[in-house]
């Protein structure tokens, strides 16, 4: 698989146990659905499970070109807010759920959900808010 920022070759790396694809160029990371979801899981010490796909398309979004999916080929990838509020942008396809994160990205996440798990103030208020809603709404239908 090439990857779909540089086109080098993808390579399995592994992160906490988890096997991801990785870019050695760019630093991007290619991630199935499930796998973001258990890496920020084991990466903030078991906080909770994150719903992490926002409906809300950010047309703002300037600073990296579109991408194509590398499992569907022809769908291009949407840049979704994590978490809605976090200003953390990343690439998902709307037809499989795959996720790619650009070089820093999953750093910043794991910062974001610590801050969100220790309540801190620089997290804005909403943020937590619509965090502890999805919390609840995960009880009944749980991210995979
Ligand atoms: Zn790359
Ligand atoms: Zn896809």
């Amino acid at each position: 698989m090439k990857c779909p920022r540089c086109g080098s070759e993808l390579k399995t790396t592994e992160i906490m146990d988890h096997h991801i694809l990785s870019c050695d160029s760019c630093n991007g990371m290619w991630l199935h659905r499930y796998q973001l979801n258990e890496l920020l899981h084991d990466m903030a010490d078991g906080v909770g499970d994150f719903e992490t796909i926002s409906v809300e398309y950010n047309p703002d979004e300037e600073r990296l070109p579109e991408i194509t999916c590398i499992e569907c080929g022809d769908v291009q990838m949407n840049k979704i807010n994590f978490l809605e509020y976090s200003d953390i942008i990343i690439d998902h396809c709307p037809r499989c759920g795959s996720i790619w994160l650009d070089k820093d990205e999953l750093a910043k996440m794991e910062e974001y959900t610590r801050k969100i798990d220790e309540g801190s103030k620089e997290v804005k208020d909403h943020s937590l808010y619509a965090f502890m809603q999805r919390l609840g709404e995960l009880a009944y239908s749980l991210f995979k």
